[in-house]
């Protein structure tokens, strides 16, 4: 049986968003093809964003142990008790914001079913969601899952800030929310406090939700982030979705969660009950041993990352590309047209022979109508050990004259 003829709203919503193609089987993304090119030639897979490292010992230490004293069978369906307090104690330590661990609260599988649980659970078929652009891929097939409408605001460089103006006119009455990532993946882009209060003046004026994403809540060099729900007025239209995957180098175990107001967790909650109903049992007390750990942990793991950027942002400089320096998370986007590469989906195919890394075009997050504005942009994970990226800036460092020689 072909795959067309697979009837469901996964398939139509899939095949509206352009994530199938014509014979409905799943369109072939470049990060399958890029991965695929890293196992296949041996180069360094600075493309997909997971730690080559384990994070802390305590937290390890602590799965384990759940795993031992029998922490195996089904949690609440909320999340276990020690992790929405932790949870609680965090957001109270880190960001004097308090909530209510019975009420306010829902451990999910990672961030992403939260994006999934809280899109599902909030969009009637056409409701609009605003979110930045390029973004989060999972973004765009949520939003088409879900039957919503998606509307960008373009990030652009240097600084891939949004323009305050073209928000401002991306926000309508039809717009049902506002999903907002800082700091942002792809761009390292940190939003600042008058951009996150003017979000949520248009919230207020269009009467929209806010769904944030803030799983690199502790990755940020030398900006603080701010939570947009910690604003004034923000708190009772906002979803918080994070994750415990980026802060503790566990993006294996995928023990997420969010934080909105009572009405809106159980709301989520009916979706997520059908979704994964729950997960991850011994990894919840871990996770809750990593929030519970002491400052220094947090400034040390954001210290080591920005020396981690710094040595991929010399590299990628060396090699001739025009860099923006991240204010965060995992990634840098680095230009090829000063190298004389206009098309990075043609780049990152031949790099791993020009030069043995393994690295993502931006238009791989981006709409197919905007591609064209974000053609030589190429994202560059960092978040692996100092060796590895000495090494792949050593590699990179011919490029301009393989590159001149290869053409
Ligand atoms: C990695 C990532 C996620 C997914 O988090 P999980 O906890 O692994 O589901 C969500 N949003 C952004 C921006 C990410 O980079």
């Amino acid at each position: 049986m072909q795959a067309a003829m697979i009837p469901g709203a996964w398939q139509r919503a899939a095949r509206g968003a352009g994530l199938l193609a014509d014979d409905g089987s799943i369109a072939a993304t470049i990060f399958a093809e890029m991965s695929a090119l890293a196992s296949a030639t041996g180069a360094i897979n600075l493309g997909q964003g997971f730690p080559d490292e384990d994070g802390p010992r305590e937290v390890l230490a602590a799965a384990e142990k759940a795993i031992r004293d029998g922490v195996n069978q089904y949690p609440p369906g909320r999340g276990m008790p020690v992790l929405l307090e932790a949870i609680a104690a965090h957001q109270r330590r880190f960001y004097g914001q308090f909530v209510d661990p019975a009420t306010e609260i829902l451990v999910t599988a990672g961030a992403t079913e939260a994006l999934a649980a809280t899109l599902l659970a909030l969009l009637e078929p056409g409701d609009e969601v605003v979110t930045f652009e390029p973004y989060y891929d999972a973004y765009g097939a949520l939003i088409a899952l879900a039957g919503g409408v998606h509307r960008t605001v373009r990030l652009r460089s240097p600084d891939f800030q949004p323009d305050l103006d073209e928000l401002e006119a991306a926000i309508t009455d039809t717009t049902r929310v506002i999903l907002v990532n800082t700091p942002h993946n792809p761009t390292g882009t940190v939003l600042p406090r008058e951009t996150l209060a003017r979000i949520v003046e248009l919230a207020h004026r269009h009467d929209c939700l806010i769904v944030t994403d803030e799983v690199y809540e502790h990755l940020t060099f030398g900006v603080p982030h701010i939570p947009i729900a910690t604003l004034p007025g923000a708190r009772e239209r906002t979803v918080t979705i994070s994750s415990g995957g980026k802060t503790f180098n566990t993006t294996g175990w995928k023990i997420g969660w969010l934080i909105a107001p009572p009405p809106l967790v159980t709301a989520i909650l009916a979706v997520k009950q059908f979704l994964t109903y729950v997960n991850g049992a011994p990894f919840q007390p871990a996770i809750a041993v990593g929030l519970g750990l002491p400052d220094a942990f947090f400034t040390n793991a954001a210290d080591d990352l920005r020396l981690k950027r710094d040595v991929l942002a010399g590299g990628l400089t060396q090699a001739g590309f025009s860099i923006t320096r991240p204010q965060g998370s995992y990634f840098i986007v680095a230009d090829a047209a000063p190298l004389g590469f206009t098309d990075a989906v043609a780049l990152c195919r031949r790099l791993p022979e020009l030069a043995g890394v393994v690295a993502v075009p931006i238009t791989a997050f981006c709409t197919p109508e905007h591609r064209p504005e974000y053609a030589s942009l190429v994202r560059f994970a960092y978040c692996k050990r100092v060796p590895v990226l000495e090494r792949a800036a050593m590699q990179l460092s011919t490029l301009a004259s393989t590159a001149a020689a290869a053409r």
